[in-house]
């Protein structure tokens, strides 16, 4: 990631080599084109034609906006001469000269002067470091609720410090910036005379801002619309259903942690490809730019990008066919393409939109409308494939989805000489909690083991529901022994969640079986193996984690 103030100095260094370079490129243009009649070769038209228009493209987003605008409609003049395909005009050709010598003027005094610096600013990088253990800050008045809560949580393996009020909180909260906060929502004050300003003006004296959960007694309107006034990010009611509580805050903290969004930029101006680079850089996505479009696809296996870029006009290759023989591949199917270009002929976007492009977006564009535009389309591209992929009740993946990772991580297991661990885990006579409960309580029962799951894992393991109430974990480099005591850790932890239902409440047990990659060879005979040692346990009364042994049977653990 690229910090503030290297970020600075590397744009003011683009800009000084953009200045550069079109003083060089336009003494040479105008040498050419000063003595010339209207005799002049289509070929250095074409020539002209490109300058202006990779001018009129970049101007404005290095700072020369009139500059960009007195090259757009010098290109138009020419853009038109070439379509008609005649020799222009002695007067339009000799008053067009005069209005390009004026260009050549400006683009000396704006470099000389170094004027007008492009608007950029620095979006607030704003990303929470790698996940270790989550820290969650509980503002609560009563002492009962919340050792009750605290209690809840740590279950899930979050750390919980409590405070009375706002001010302690946030007096602890610069010694040491939590995750997430937990607060009544009464400890903010009058409704709403205090609480509507009472946390956004904490965040402010912070400098930050926290993901917030409201509690609340009351969940009447107003009450309710002072939560989102103040920027909850969920609001729920006293007493707290544990197991819901940790699903908003998985919630929430996956919203803020999600991977960086990967782009590519193709574009044959280096220079500015570079500063679209820098730019979203800095709003926390990870860029990289290809100048030559025949390298994209080959960058695009490695990168494996969520979005891409394409400049419109090339030397050698139209962004539109770029974009249409990049769908011949089934893989980029759904990759949301975004084409930059100066042009402003209607007839060309439409054409290029026709060839498998999702959006356009006019050069110059400003910084803030790139970011945005990209964020929005990466967003949205992932979410689809993440709806494809995973299942919709726990947010896990598939089962297809699950086995595919698995035959994945086998394979790489087996390349490298490591070792990975995988495990089934299933709840025990969890028939009976539909049966008692009713099936909603189930479904509440399966998100809560979801939410666990998730939280005591490493971010490279992955978690799918492999059917009803089993699950298919698989952990790359753990071995045998790690992946027990992980297994261990969370059957206990599982066990000791209480379940609330109208008042009463009830507990569960879940049982694991675990196999490793040394023990197969291949992903269909890892998964019978931890099949066989889940069966195992199950048949030795349940509640415990077995390991799969070669002589068929397997090892209480
Ligand atoms: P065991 O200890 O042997 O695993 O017993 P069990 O009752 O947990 O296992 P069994 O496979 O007999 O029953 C699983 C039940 O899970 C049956 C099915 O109705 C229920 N189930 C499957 N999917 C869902 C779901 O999405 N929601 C709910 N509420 N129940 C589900
Ligand atoms: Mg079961
Ligand atoms: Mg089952």
């Amino acid at each position: 990631m690229t910090d503030s103030a290297d970020f600075t100095a590397q744009f003011a260094a683009l800009r000084g080599q953009y200045t550069e370079r079109l003083a060089n490129t336009w003494d040479e243009l105008v040498r050419r084109v000063s003595g010339q009649g209207t005799d002049i070769a289509p070929s250095i038209l074409r020539e002209l034609h490109a300058s202006l228009h990779k001018l009129a493209g970049s101007g404005g987003t290095f700072g020369f906006p009139e500059l960009s605008r007195q090259a757009r409609v010098l290109e138009v003049t020419v853009k038109n001469w070439l379509d008609d395909g005649r020799a222009p005009e002695l007067a339009a050709w000799e008053a067009w000269k005069v209005d390009l010598l004026a260009l050549h003027q400006t683009i000396r005094m704006d470099g000389a002067s170094g004027a007008a610096v492009a608007e950029t600013k620095l979006p607030a990088s704003s990303l929470l470091g790698q996940r270790e253990f989550v820290r969650i800050i509980l503002i609560e008045g009563d002492q009962l609720v919340a050792d009750e809560l605290s209690k809840g949580l740590s279950q899930f393996g979050y750390e919980v410090t409590h405070c009375k009020d706002f001010a302690a909180a946030e007096a602890l909260i610069r010694v040491d910036t939590p995750n997430v906060l937990i607060a009544d929502i009464m400890l903010l004050g009058q409704i709403p005379a205090d609480s509507t300003e009472a946390l956004p003006s904490m965040f402010e004296r912070l400098g930050y801002r926290l993901p917030t959960i409201f509690l609340t007694k009351r969940m009447d309107f107003p009450v309710r619309l002072a939560a989102a006034q103040a920027g909850g990010g969920a609001f729920l009611a006293k007493p707290v259903d544990i197991s819901i509580l940790a699903g908003r805050i998985e919630m929430l903290l996956r919203e803020r942690e999600h991977a960086p969004f990967r782009v590519l930029i193709v574009d044959d101006d280096e220079v500015l490809a570079e500063h679209y680079r820098l730019i979203l850089e800095a709003a926390g996505m990870l860029v990289e730019k290809v100048c030559r479009p025949q390298e994209t696809l080959a960058v695009m296996q490695n990168l494996n990008p969520d979005l891409l870029i394409i400049d419109l006009y090339m030397p050698d290759c139209k962004g539109s066919d770029l974009a249409l023989a990049i769908r011949y591949e089934d893989m980029w199917m759904g990759l949301p393409i975004v084409y930059l270009s100066a042009e402003d002929d209607l007839n060309e976007q439409i054409k290029a939109l026709n060839n498998g492009g999702d959006d356009f977006l006019t050069k110059p564009i400003s910084d803030a409308r790139l970011v945005a535009t990209v964020r929005a389309r990466a967003a949205r591209a992932r979410k689809v494939g993440e709806l494809m992929s995973q299942d919709s009740l726990t947010g896990l993946l598939k089962h297809s989805s699950i086995k595919d990772r698995l035959a994945h991580e086998l394979e790489r297991a087996h390349r490298q000489g490591t070792v990975m661990a995988m495990a089934m885990v299933d709840m025990d006579h969890f028939k009976r909690v539909n049966d008692t409960w009713g099936h909603p309580m189930g479904d509440q029962v399966i998100k809560t083991l979801a939410h666990l799951l998730r939280q005591r894992l490493r971010r490279q393991d992955s978690i799918g529901r492999y059917g009803g109430e089993e699950f298919a974990i698989v952990l790359p480099e753990c071995t045998a022994e790690d992946a027990i005591h992980l297994l261990n850790d969370i059957r206990q932890r599982f066990s000791e969640i209480r379940f609330i239902h109208q008042g009463q409440s009830f507990t569960l047990t879940l049982s694991a079986g675990v196999a490793t990659s040394d023990q197969c060879v291949d992903a269909q005979s890892l998964l019978a193996a931890a099949d066989a040692a889940l069966y195992v346990a199950k048949d030795s009364g349940r509640n415990q984690v077995r390991q799969f042994t070669d002589d068929g049977g397997s090892s209480q653990q």
